[in-house]
């Protein structure tokens, strides 16, 4: 039997009760979790208007949304959100990476008038290439700088967008200092095994080490329950297993399958999910080619 097959077939992680949930549906939950910061945790087992998770960060002139969601209904869902709970509609839409279930709603996003999409130029590049309806979108986009920190003034609060690179050659993470809150995008991903299929791990491993010096009091991963610092710990302990795996198969002269296959999560890690049985083996995969190049 396969490692991983038990594994996604679980029932998804519960809210944890650490934040109010304001509001519940099947595609997901939105946590209040600071003042005019609400964190959407996306439950795509059971269904798939969202995906991703993402949400709303509100100041005094303005109202952010994080990611543009794997459907447009699902950002139509999100914007509708972000009216209901700020009083006014989203000013800004960020997106962190250019994978599908991030921007396959950015249709619905732009319906919002005026709204500011924003991203890195190798987010909205391959984006339009990559997606059917997003390019007319994505021609009006803001170019987020790829060194420097970009900031969005919302009048009495700051969101800080960092360019990192790590899930992808495009990431960014949307920090809100004065709550302490990082919207990590897919570069953390809580209670579930991460997608390696366009990283670079070492990068990946390094920038969730940077996010962890932080000590923010709230991580919203890209997928899974919202984290603290333990729950970056758990991760960190994985991406350092999976890398201690792929030195092994090298070692040993075996394929990313074969290792993919052989792999078991960590004793502490045990109830993780992942999407497929498959992303073992992309992952030792991704860095059985990185440490094979070096
Ligand atoms: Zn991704």
């Amino acid at each position: 039997m396969s490692a991983a097959a038990p594994l996604w077939s679980r029932p998804l992680w519960a809210a944890q009760e650490r934040f109010p949930v304001e509001v519940s549906e099947p595609w997901g939950r939105l946590e209040r979790v600071a003042d005019g910061i609400w964190a959407l945790v996306s439950t795509p087992l059971e269904d798939r208007t969202t995906l991703c998770n993402g949400g709303i960060i509100a100041g005094r002139s303005g109202a952010v949304i994080i990611e543009a969601f794997g459907s447009d209904e699902g950002a139509r869902w999100m914007a509708a959100q972000a009216r209901r709970l700020t009083g006014r509609a989203p000013t800004h839409a960020v997106i962190t990476h250019y994978h599908g279930d991030h921007t396959a709603g950015l249709r619905g996003t732009a319906e919002t008038p005026d709204i500011e999409v924003l991203g890195t130029d190798v987010t909205i590049d391959l984006s339009m290439d990559n997606r059917n309806a997003a390019s007319d979108v994505l021609g009006s986009a803001t170019e987020v700088d790829r060194i420097r920190p970009t900031e969005i003034d919302l009048g009495d609060r700051s969101v800080i967008l960092v360019p990192r690179r790590g899930h992808t050659a495009s990431d960014i993470t949307a920090e809100v200092p004065d709550a302490s809150v990082v919207f990590c995008g897919d570069l953390v991903w809580n209670e579930m095994v991460p997608n390696y299929m366009d990283a670079v791990p070492s990068r990946l491993s390094q920038a969730v080490r940077l996010m962890r010096a932080t000590s923010a009091s709230t991580y919203v991963p890209g997928h899974g329950p919202l984290a603290d610092t333990r729950a970056l710990d758990l991760y960190l302990e994985l991406l350092d297993d999976i890398e201690a795996a792929a030195r092994r198969a090298m070692e040993r002269g075996i394929s990313s399958e074969q290792a993919g296959d052989e792999y078991r999560l960590p004793a502490g890690l045990a109830h993780w999910h992942a999407f497929q049985p498959t992303y073992f083996a992309t992952a030792i995969g991704a860095w059985m080619r990185e440490l094979g190049d070096s």
